[in-house]
């Protein structure tokens, strides 16, 4: 895997490459999402199981390391999801401008 090309990977594709013990790998629909439309009721149930599910993982800390980078456009990651993580990121780089 190039990483620049990790955006476009699904986080089971990534958990599979770089993460052993990654527990998204038995269910990975449930982080990724179905490949159909979900209602937004559907969505938020399985985005809160997702969390639970990334909280007792092993490879939760590098997961998160790696998602801030990578700057996933879906799927749950570490606990959170892709525009969460877009947030994080930037508020995480403000913080950094306001140090420099
Ligand atoms: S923390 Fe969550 S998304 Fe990351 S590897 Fe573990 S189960 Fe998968």
């Amino acid at each position: 895997m190039r990483f620049h090309d990790a955006f476009v990977w699904s986080v089971g594709d990534v958990a599979d490459e770089c993460l052993g013990g990654a527990l998204c790998l038995f269910d990975p629909e449930l982080h990724d999402g179905p490949a159909r439309i979900e209602a937004p009721d559907e969505r938020a149930a399985r985005i809160e199981v997702a969390r639970q599910v990334c909280a007792s993982c092993p490879t939760l800390d590098g997961c998160l390391v790696y998602a801030l980078t990578a700057c996933p456009v879906s799927g749950v990651w570490a606990g959170h999801t892709a525009e969460e993580l877009a947030d994080l990121a930037a508020a995480e780089s403000s913080s950094l401008g306001e140090v420099a």
